[in-house]
């Protein structure tokens, strides 16, 4: 599983950091979505599922495979 976050659709809402705290961060300056882990664990899948679900930019998207 790979995760890729488009900067350039991210408006800094959160709702990622909330969802999977341990794989998304906020840029302390910007506010804009910081990928922690590209490749996180299996474990880790329907955290990672919510937080794509509930970005309100469509910024996230998540390649399984
Ligand atoms: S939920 Fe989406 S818009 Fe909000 S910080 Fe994360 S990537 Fe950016």
């Amino acid at each position: 599983m790979r995760i890729s976050a488009d900067r350039d659709l991210c408006i800094g809402a959160g709702q990622c950091v909330l969802s999977a705290e341990g794989v998304f961060d906020q840029d302390l300056q910007d506010g804009l979505v910081v990928l922690l882990t590209p490749d996180p664990a299996a474990a880790e899948l329907d955290a990672v599922r919510d937080a794509v679900d509930r970005c309100p930019a469509g910024a996230l998207a998540l390649h399984e495979g």
